[in-house]
């Protein structure tokens, strides 16, 4: 696995009080750096272009983005500043950059570790720190390079949806929420949410009571996400790896440790060897428990002695 990052994404600011802050991701690197040696992380410094975003979000919102001068209340908790741009088309600019590069084989599996998080970030608006869907823009560029079946899961503690908004009415995208039941947003992520038209089927909702641990998300994984992928056969797994299901995070009630994400990581590897060739996206989106989330990457980092 590839893990890419860089500095770009530090720049974008938020309030003090705000839980998304540039230490998710200077921790992170530090930590990682630390433990396996500074070359740990590639950098990668791509801007997503204009065209790119419009792969998954409306001509208008994208171009209102490119548009704001000074500092913008996207809504009560996502913010845009001097350096938001540059940070979101980094964040994606990466995304976009590793798909690529699994795609065309230079390797099979990358992580971004980015920020800002994206699956919250809908086809015409940003919302819950999101601004642009990364992995909806990854996930599109891969479609317009030719694959035909794309499967994402989303762990992240929150419902990613808008992910599962801009994946709705497709059948080429299987999308499947694993989260915490009755958290952000509201009103989103039931389980009678399935797809629509086309897309009717493709899209799989799990809610889970709070306070679970990371059997409980293995034991998931293993009975109901599984078998759906051998069904599926897809050509690319992706997953939006957020963090905040950490035990001790303060945006969710789960229990998962470190090395739970670790096993979780290593389950979707393998899967990915077994379906798709290996090839594996895997985007940061939320974790805010910040010596928790360096301390599972680190975790997830040691995958790479059997070679994930
Ligand atoms: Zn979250």
């Amino acid at each position: 696995m590839i893990y890419a990052s860089c500095k770009a994404m530090l720049k974008h600011k938020n309030p003090d009080w705000h839980p998304e802050q540039p230490d998710r991701i200077a921790y992170i690197w530090e930590a990682v750096k630390n433990i396996f040696g500074k070359n740990a992380i590639t950098i990668i410094e791509r801007k997503a272009k204009k065209e790119e975003l419009y792969l998954a979000h409306s001509r208008e919102y994208i171009n209102y983005l490119f548009s704001i001068k000074g500092s913008v209340d996207l809504d009560y908790e996502t913010f845009f500043s001097e350096h938001t741009l540059d940070a979101v088309l980094s964040a994606a600019g990466i995304c976009l950059e590793l798909i690529e590069h699994i795609i065309q084989g230079t390797y099979t599996k990358g992580f971004a570790l980015v920020r800002p998080p994206g699956h919250h970030a809908a086809y015409g608006r940003a919302m819950g720190y999101c601004i642009v869907n990364n992995m909806a823009v990854a996930v599109h560029k891969a479609l317009a390079m030719g694959l035909e079946r794309i499967a994402v899961i989303d762990w992240d503690v929150h419902h990613g949806n808008g992910t599962q908004e801009i994946f709705f009415e497709t059948d080429a995208v299987y999308f499947i929420d694993i989260h915490q039941a009755n958290l952000f947003p509201e009103n989103s992520g039931n389980t009678d949410e399935t797809g629509r038209n086309k897309g009717k089927g493709f899209t799989l909702n799990i809610p889970v009571p709070a306070d679970k641990d990371g059997n409980y998300y293995l034991d998931i994984m293993d009975t109901v996400v599984y078998p759906i992928l051998r069904r599926f056969s897809p050509h690319l797994l992706c997953i939006s790896s957020g963090f905040d299901a950490l035990k001790g995070d303060s945006e969710g009630a789960m229990r998962l440790t470190p090395t739970d994400y670790r096993e979780l990581t290593r389950k979707v590897c393998l899967w990915a060897d077994e379906l798709c060739e290996g090839k594996l996206l895997m985007i940061l989106e939320g974790g805010y428990y910040i010596p928790s989330v360096s301390e599972a990457l680190c975790a997830i980092f040691k995958n790479r002695k059997e070679g994930l």
